[in-house]
C-alpha cells in the first residue's frame, strides 16, 4: 500500500508536492494525456503507448505512473506521493470504465498487467506482472465469461507465479538452484501425463496452484493476496524496486544509462493471447534487425502470453506463417507494420497480442539492430525518402561502423569445416572460442585473454556478465527475439539461438550435436550470420568491407560495401575534425588510407627498431659508453630508419606524417633474461657481465616517469640527429622522385614539459634540416611540434606555442600523469572504480573529461592564444573513441588520430559531432 506511516519531516514534502499538484499518473487510451515526447516522464514504453494511442493504433487502456515516483519512491524509504494513492484509483477507473470490467468484481472483472520502462529500453532488467486482479472469486467469474477454466486458472497459477517470485521474492537461490513453481510445474505436468503447459486440465491447474500456494506461504510465511489493490501496489512496488536489481544496475553501467533517471510503472488492461487457437502473441520488426533488410520479421505463438515468446520455452514460428493462420489479422499488421515506420521514421520493434481475432498493440519503440542493419536501415530510409542524410547518420552509432569490418570465417577454413547443426543467426559474424556453459566461466576464460563461447539451453538476465564476456552465444532453445538475441544484437555479439538439435547438460558440462559430445572447454565455432555451428577454432577472415578495401572483391558485389562507402562519404560531408591514423609502417599507411585516414599524426619511431639486424644496432647504441661508439651503431640505424621514413612517405603520397621522435625508456630494448643476455653477447663480441651491468644501470624504478621522451634526445642529442638526419633524407628523396612526392614532414617531440625541453630539441632539428636541404639540394617546408602528454606542457602551452607549429595531445600519458594512474597496471582497480560509479568509465580508453580534459582544454586555448592557428590533434588512444571525440570536437581541435581500423569510426563519430552541436 502506498504512504503507510510518513514521519512529520516527510510529510512536508508530500505536501508541498500536493500543493504544487505534480501529475504523477498518466492515461492512454480513449483517453489519452502523454505522447511521444514525454519518454523522460513516462519512459520509453509508457511514452510510446501514449503516442500510439494517439496516431488511433489499437491499444489496451491503461496508464502510466511516472519516472518521478521512482525517484520519490527510492529517496523517501519505498512510500509514494500522498496525492499517488488518489490519482491511480482514478486511472483505475477510467479504464474500468472503457473497458466496462472492474478490477476486483467477481462478474467479468478487470484484468491488469504491470510493466517497467525507463527512458531508455533494458530488455528484461526489470519486472513484470501479468493477469493481476485475479484471486480465488474472480478466477471463478473469468472461466464463467471466457468460457474456458482452464484458461482461467492458467492464468491466476501465472500470476502466483509471477507474483510470488517477483513480489514475494520466492525464486531459485542461485544458479545452480531450480525455480521451485518450475519443479511444481514440472511435477503436475509428469502427474497429468503431458509434455506442454496448455495441455495441463482445469482440475491440474486447480492442484498447481494450492501446491504454489502452499510454496508461498512456506517460504515467507504469508498468504498470496486477494485484495486487488493489495496486489496492484505490490507489483508497482516491486517494479519501482527492480530499478535497483543487480542485473538492472549492471546494464545501466554497461550502457551509461544514469541511476537518476528511474523507471515509469504502465499499468494497462490484460488482452489474452492464450485464450484458445484464435488467439496469439508475438514480436515482430518492422525490418530485419539482425541485416536490415526491408522485410517483416518476427514470430508468434497461437494460443500463448507475450512472456512466452520472449523467455524462449517454446520456439515460436515466423511471422509468414501468420499469414495463412490469420490473414485477417496479419493484413491488420502489414497496416500497422507501415504505419509505425511513417510514424517514428525508424525500425520498430513491437509487441502485439491477439485475442480472439482482434489485434492489439502492447508495446513498441525503435528497435535494436546490429551494427550492420543500423547502417543498411538508415541507408535505405534515407532513399526511401523517410528521412534525410543527417538524420541518418545521427541512427547509426559510430562503433556500429567497426560491425562492418569484423571478421568472417576464413571461407577455405569454413569449405573444409562440417556444419554439424544449423541455428537461428542472431547476431552476424563469426566468433570461435571454449564452451563456457556458466557467466562466471566465459569471464574466467576471458580474463585470461582466451575467448569463450557462452553456450546455454537459453540465456536469462542472469547471463549478462557472462554475455559480455564472451566472443559469441549459443543457445539450443528460443527465437530470434528470445533474450539472448536481443542482447547479443545490442551488444553487437555473434549469436546463435534456438539450435534445437545442441543438447546442453549442465550437470554432466557436456553439449552433444546428434553423436558428437564436447566437454567444458572444448572449442567451438559459430556463424552468427548463417546459424551454423562447427567443431574447433575456425580460422576468421576479412570483412566484405576489408576484401573490397583490399582489391579482392569488386565495390558492385557487395550491398555492404556500397552502405559503407555511402555512410562514409555522408559522414566526410558533415565533419569538421580531421581523421589521422596512427600508423608505423608502409603497410599500415595503406591500410589507414583505405579506411580513410588523411595522413599519420603518429609514427611512433621505435617501432621500427625491433625488426631484424635492427634491435642490434640498437642494443650497441643503448650500450655504447661515449658517444662516438653511440653515433657508430646510430649511423647504421640511419639507412634503415631513412627507408622506413621513404617507405610511409611514399604510401601516404604527400598525406600529412607526423613522425615522432623517439620515446620509450631504453631499457625497454634491452634483454632481460639470461640466455637473450648471452645471444647479445656474443653478436657484439663482448661479455654478458657488460651487457648485465649496463641493464642494470639503465634500470629505474619508474620508468614511465623516467629517462624518456625528450629527456632522451636532450641527453643524447645525437639520436635526435639521427632520426631527423632519416627524416629529412627520406623527404628529399620523395622530391627527387621521377614523379615527386611533396613531402611536408612534422617532426614531433614527446613529454614536453618545459619550453626549454621543446627549444633544445628544435635546435637540432633545424639544424639537420638545413644540413641536409643544403647538401641534397633540395628545399622544402616542414614542421616542428610537440606532443602535449604532461600536465606540465599543458599548463604552460603559451610558452610551449612560442616554439611549436603544432601540439599534438598524447592522451594515453596525459591520462596516466594527469590521474597519477600508471596505464600498465590501472586494470587492476579500475573495474572496482566503475562498479562503485568512482569513476564512470576506463579514463585510458574514453576521456576523462572534467580532469584530463581541462587539462586539454587548457593546452588548446593557451597554445591559440600565442599562436592563433596553431594546429592541434589529438593521437592518444581516444582518438578513435566516439564519446571523446564529441569532446575534442567541441574544444575546436582540428584532428583526431587513431588506429588504422577505428578511422571509420572516428570518421562518423566526428559527424556526429557536428551535427550534434548544430543541432
Ligand atoms: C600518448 O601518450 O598518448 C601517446 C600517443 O604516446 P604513447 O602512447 O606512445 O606514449
Ligand atoms: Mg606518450
Amino acid at each position: 500500500m502506498p504512504a503507510k506511516k510518513v514521519k512529520k519531516s516527510t510529510e512536508k514534502s508530500v505536501q508541498s508536492d500536493a500543493a504544487k499538484a505534480v501529475k504523477y499518473s498518466y492515461n492512454f487510451g480513449k483517453k489519452t494525456d502523454g505522447n511521444s515526447k514525454l519518454r523522460e516522464l513516462l519512459g520509453g514504453k509508457g511514452a510510446n503507448l501514449a503516442e500510439m494511442a494517439r496516431i488511433g493504433l489499437p491499444v489496451p487502456p491503461g496508464f502510466t505512473v511516472t519516472t518521478e515516483v521512482c525517484s520519490y519512491f527510492e529517496d523517501h524509504g519505498h512510500r509514494y506521493p500522498k496525492t499517488l494513492a488518489a490519482e491511480v484509483k482514478a486511472s483505475v477507473t477510467v479504464i474500468e470504465k472503457q473497458v466496462g470490467k472492474k478490477l476486483g468484481s467477481d462478474k467479468d472483472p478487470l484484468l491488469l498487467s504491470v510493466r517497467s520502462g525507463a527512458r531508455e529500453s533494458m530488455p528484461g532488467m526489470m519486472d513484470t506482472i501479468l493477469n493481476l486482479g485475479l484471486n480465488d472469486t474472480t478466477v471463478k467469474a473469468l472461466a464463467t465469461e471466457s468460457g474456458s477454466e482452464a484458461f482461467a486458472y492458467d492464468c491466476y497459477r501465472r500470476f502466483i507465479q509471477m507474483y510470488g517470485d517477483v513480489v514475494m521474492g520466492v525464486h531459485a537461490v542461485n544458479e545452480n538452484d531450480h525455480c521451485p513453481f518450475e519443479g511444481i510445474l514440472e511435477n503436475i505436468r509428469k502427474e497429468a501425463g503431458v509434455t506442454l503447459d496448455n495441455e495441463l486440465q482445469a482440475a491440474d491447474l486447480k492442484e498447481l496452484i494450492k501446491r504454489y500456494k502452499a510454496v508461498i506461504k512456506q517460504r515467507t510465511g504469508t498468504a498470496f493476496p486477494q485484495d486487488a489493490y493489495e496486489q496492484l501496489w505490490g507489483s508497482v512496488g516491486a517494479v519501482f524496486s527492480s530499478w535497483q536489481n543487480e542485473r538492472a544496475t549492471l546494464y545501466r553501467q554497461k550502457y551509461g544509462i544514469p541511476a537518476t533517471w528511474g523507471t515509469a510503472v504502465n499499468v494497462q488492461a490484460m488482452v489474452f493471447g492464450n485464450m484458445g487457437d484464435t488467439c496469439a502473441t508475438g514480436v515482430a520488426f518492422t525490418r530485419n534487425p539482425a541485416n536490415g533488410e526491408k522485410v517483416f520479421y518476427g514470430e508468434y505463438l497461437i494460443n500463448a502470453q507475450g512472456e512466452d515468446v520472449v523467455a524462449g520455452i517454446r520456439t515460436p514460428n515466423p511471422i509468414a506463417t501468420l499469414k495463412d493462420e490469420m490473414p485477417k489479422v496479419y493484413a491488420d499488421l502489414e497496416a500497422v507494420r507501415k504505419k509505425l515506420e511513417r510514424h517514428f521514421k525508424d525500425m520498430q520493434d513491437f509487441e502485439f497480442t491477439v485475442e480472439n481475432g482482434k489485434l492489439w498493440m502492447l508495446q513498441t519503440r525503435n528497435g535494436k539492430r546490429t551494427g550492420l542493419a543500423a547502417i543498411r536501415i538508415a541507408v535505405e530510409l534515407v532513399n526511401e525518402k523517410l528521412i534525410d542524410q543527417k538524420a541518418a547518420l545521427l541512427k547509426i552509432p559510430a562503433d556500429s561502423i567497426s560491425s562492418l569490418l569484423v571478421a568472417v570465417f576464413d571461407p577455405t577454413a569454413e569449405a573444409k569445416a562440417k556444419t554439424l547443426t544449423t541455428g537461428l543467426p542472431a547476431g552476424p559474424g563469426a566468433a570461435s572460442g571454449k564452451i563456457c556453459f556458466a557467466a562466471a566461466e566465459a569471464e574466467a576464460v576471458a580474463a585470461k585473454g582466451g575467448h569463450a563461447i557462452l553456450c546455454r539451453l537459453e540465456t536469462t538476465p542472469e547471463d549478462l556478465r557472462g554475455m559480455i564476456a564472451a566472443e559469441g552465444i549459443l543457445t539450443s532453445r528460443g527465437g530470434v527475439s528470445s533474450h539472448a538475441a536481443l542482447i547479443a544484437r545490442q551488444m553487437n555479439k555473434v549469436c546463435v539461438c534456438g539450435a534445437a538439435e545442441v543438447a546442453i547438460n549442465y550437470g554432466a558440462e557436456t553439449l552433444t550435436i546428434r553423436h558428437t559430445v564436447f566437454k567444458n572447454g572444448d572449442d567451438i565455432s559459430i556463424d552468427g550470420t548463417t546459424g551454423e555451428i562447427f567443431a574447433g577454432a575456425l580460422a576468421t577472415a576479412p570483412s566484405e568491407v576489408d576484401q573490397v578495401l583490399n582489391g579482392k572483391l569488386k565495390p558492385a558485389d557487395s550491398y555492404t560495401y556500397q552502405m559503407y562507402a555511402q555512410v562514409m562519404k555522408w559522414a566526410d560531408k558533415h565533419r569538421k575534425l580531421g581523421v589521422r591514423a596512427n600508423a608505423d609502417s608502409p603497410a599500415q599507411a595503406k591500410s589507414a588510407i583505405a579506411y580513410g585516414a588523411e595522413g599519420i599524426g603518429l609514427c611512433r619511431t621505435e617501432h621500427m627498431f625491433f625488426e631484424g639486424d635492427r634491435i642490434t644496432y640498437m642494443r650497441q647504441m643503448i650500450l655504447a659508453t661515449d658517444q662516438k661508439e653511440r653515433r657508430k651503431a646510430l649511423k647504421k640505424l640511419l639507412p634503415f630508419q631513412r627507408k622506413d621514413f621513404t617507405g610511409l612517405f611514399k604510401a601516404m603520397a604527400g598525406l600529412p606524417v607526423t613522425v615522432r621522435l623517439l620515446d620509450p625508456p631504453l631499457h625497454e630494448f634491452l634483454p632481460h633474461d639470461e640466455s637473450s643476455k648471452h645471444e647479445l653477447a656474443n653478436s657484439l663480441g663482448v661479455d654478458v657481465d657488460v651487457i648485465s651491468n649496463r641493464v642494470h644501470a639503465l634500470h629505474e624504478s619508474n620508468p614511465m616517469l623516467g629517462h624518456r621522451g625528450c629527456r632522451l634526445g636532450i641527453s643524447y642529442p645525437e639520436i635526435t640527429e639521427m632520426q631527423a638526419r632519416a627524416i629529412f633524407e627520406a623527404a628529399a628523396a620523395c622530391y627527387k622522385l621521377k614523379k615527386p612526392i611533396k613531402v611536408i614532414p612534422e617532426v614531433m617531440i614527446p613529454l614536453v614539459g618545459f619550453a626549454g625541453e621543446l627549444k633544445n630539441q628544435v635546435a637540432v632539428v633545424h639544424r639537420i634540416a638545413a644540413e641536409v636541404m643544403q647538401k641534397k639540394g633540395v628545399y622544402f617546408k616542414y614542421l616542428v611540434g610537440t606532443m602535449i602528454e604532461v600536465p606540465r606542457g599543458a599548463l604552460t602551452a603559451d610558452e610551449i606555442a612560442e616554439t611549436a607549429e603544432f601540439f599534438s595531445f598524447g592522451t594515453n600519458d596525459l591520462t596516466q600523469t594527469g590521474l597519477g594512474m600508471s596505464r600498465d597496471d590501472a586494470g587492476s582497480y579500475l573495474g572496482r572504480y566503475k562498479n562503485l560509479d568512482i569513476l564512470p568509465q576506463n579514463p585510458f580508453a574514453s576521456i576523462d573529461v572534467a580532469g584530463v580534459g581541462q587539462l586539454v582544454q587548457i593546452g588548446a586555448q593557451k597554445g591559440r592564444q600565442v599562436k592563433k592557428d596553431l594546429k592541434l590533434g589529438v593521437c592518444g588512444e581516444h582518438g578513435g573513441d566516439p564519446a571523446s571525440i564529441e569532446f575534442f570536437h567541441a574544444v575546436g581541435l582540428d584532428y583526431v588520430s587513431c588506429s588504422p581500423p577505428r578511422v571509420p569510426v572516428a570518421r562518423l563519430a566526428a559527424a556526429h559531432s557536428a551535427l550534434r552541436a548544430n543541432k
